[in-house]
């Protein structure tokens, strides 16, 4: 039997890194990656829509969420600079787009995935997929790997199976499970950048309207804010600004509203002259024609109905309060948040295992000499825009290369 020097559990982004950055440190070192899919990189594959969102030129703490004050630390030792280096070293080129989202210059999240693999190839790694480890265990100096075909020893193990969200892709709560059985402490866990759910009366007409709109999501006393596209479902909402504001929910919507501004680009007072010319010119005399060429025109309805008119009443008819109570749906359309939908439709899981037993420089848990972690099943949490799988890239860098130097030959 192969005795490992690091066997690495899952083979997603942060697995594969740990894997490559690992041998790069300590060639004369055996490397085992077991995945329980049938391939590894399932989840890469299809980030990003299939293009990959990679990284973001704005690594920064304000992206990051995690119930430890200080860390960003553990983004220290490999930064946006290291991480273009690393992929350009397997020739994957970074292309900026709009916020600082950075994809693969090829914009497919199938070649970043190939580069990954072909270098854990070329490294010799060796890859086990369709096996999934179900028990781990330490004794004297070394770890015993059980998985349901073969069990494997190795000298360290680094903990890379992600996280609980996007089952159909490999979250699961093994990870956890592992870490949690060496002392370590999970926070509560919430299924994070996931569509969200709201009052559903009032947006009943609009299921399956896409437009861009500034969202605002205002939960207690906090307020933030997102331009993009939204779109309206059974359930709620969905679209970018949507997920990305999901992260404020923390798995649930209690005192939580939206506020939608249909039209963005203009201002309150703005709006209320446009409709006040509309109401002076050729437009028939219906409510419910007001809006024609101005919003969609369920959307227009809508408005109009929630602001407390019928479609058939007379235009003309509306006075200065009424005509601002009708501008005031348009500019802020309030939208009462009843929770968000579950891990299965989620990115990333919010919360994980705390970081406060690992060392920030080697990803090392400070409980049981010879583990490692990294990833989504730590507690950390970036906001959607490339900053979880650059989460996965420093960590797994980190935990691979520490974890090789870790071993005495
Ligand atoms: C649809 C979607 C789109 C996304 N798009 C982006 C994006 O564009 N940009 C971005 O920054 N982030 C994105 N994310 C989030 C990002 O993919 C994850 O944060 C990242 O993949 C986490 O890396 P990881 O290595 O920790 O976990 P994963 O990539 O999930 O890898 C963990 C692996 O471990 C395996 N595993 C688990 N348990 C076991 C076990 N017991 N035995 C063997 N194997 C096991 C799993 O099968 C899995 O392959 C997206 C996520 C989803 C679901």
């Amino acid at each position: 039997m192969t005795v490992y020097d690091v066997c690495i559990i899952g083979g997603g982004a942060s697995g594969l890194i740990a894997a490559i950055s690992a041998k790069r440190a300590r060639q004369d070192i055996n490397i085992l990656v077991i995945e329980k899919n049938d391939r590894v990189g399932k989840k890469l594959i299809n980030t990003g829509n299939g293009r990959c969102n990679i990284t973001n030129a704005d690594i920064s703490a304000e992206h990051y969420y995690s119930s430890v004050k200080a860390f960003f630390a553990f983004f220290d030792g490999f930064d946006l600079n290291d991480t273009r280096d690393f992929f350009e070293s397997i020739g994957v080129l970074f292309k900026e787009e709009e916020k600082g989202k950075i994809y693969p210059y090829s914009l497919q999240a199938s070649s970043v995935l190939d580069a990954l693999r072909y270098e854990c190839e070329r490294l010799a790694v060796d890859i086990r997929c369709n096996e999934r480890v179900e028990r781990l265990e330490k004794s004297n100096d070394s770890f015993n790997i059980m998985t349901n075909l073969s069990s494997y020893t190795s000298s360290t193990v680094i903990i890379a199976a992600g996280g609980a969200a996007s089952d159909k892709l490999g979250g699961c709560r093994d990870g956890y499970n592992f870490l949690k059985q060496y002392g370590h402490a999970c926070t509560p866990l919430y299924p994070c950048i996931t569509a969200v759910k709201t009052e559903f009366n009032l947006i009943k007409a609009l299921k399956g309207i896409k437009t861009d709109v500034i969202l605002t999501i205002k939960v207690g006393n906090s307020k933030k804010s997102d331009f993009g596209e939204i779109l309206f479902t059974e359930y709620g909402l969905s679209g970018p600004p949507v997920l990305q504001l999901s992260q404020m929910l923390q798995g649930n919507g209690d005192n939580a509203q939206f506020s939608i501004d249909f039209m963005p680009e203009y201002d309150f007072e703005n709006v209320v002259l446009m409709v006040k010319n509309r109401l002076n010119s050729v437009y028939e005399d219906k409510l419910e024609n007001l809006f024609i060429g101005m919003l969609n025109k369920r959307i227009g309805q809508t408005i109009i109905k929630s602001a407390g008119f019928q479609l058939s009443d007379s235009a003309s008819n509306l006075n200065e309060k009424e005509i601002r109570a009708i501008v005031s749906k348009i500019k802020k359309f309030q939208l009462k948040v009843t929770g968000v939908r579950g891990f299965e439709y989620a990115q990333v899981t919010g919360g994980g295992i705390e970081l406060n037993r690992f060392n920030c420089e080697t990803m090392q848990s400070t409980l049981c000499k010879g583990l490692f972690a990294c990833g989504e099943v730590l507690d950390v949490t970036g906001d959607c825009g490339g900053f979880n799988l650059q989460w996965a890239w420093t960590s797994g860098y980190k935990a691979g290369f520490s974890a090789a130097k870790s071993i005495k030959r």
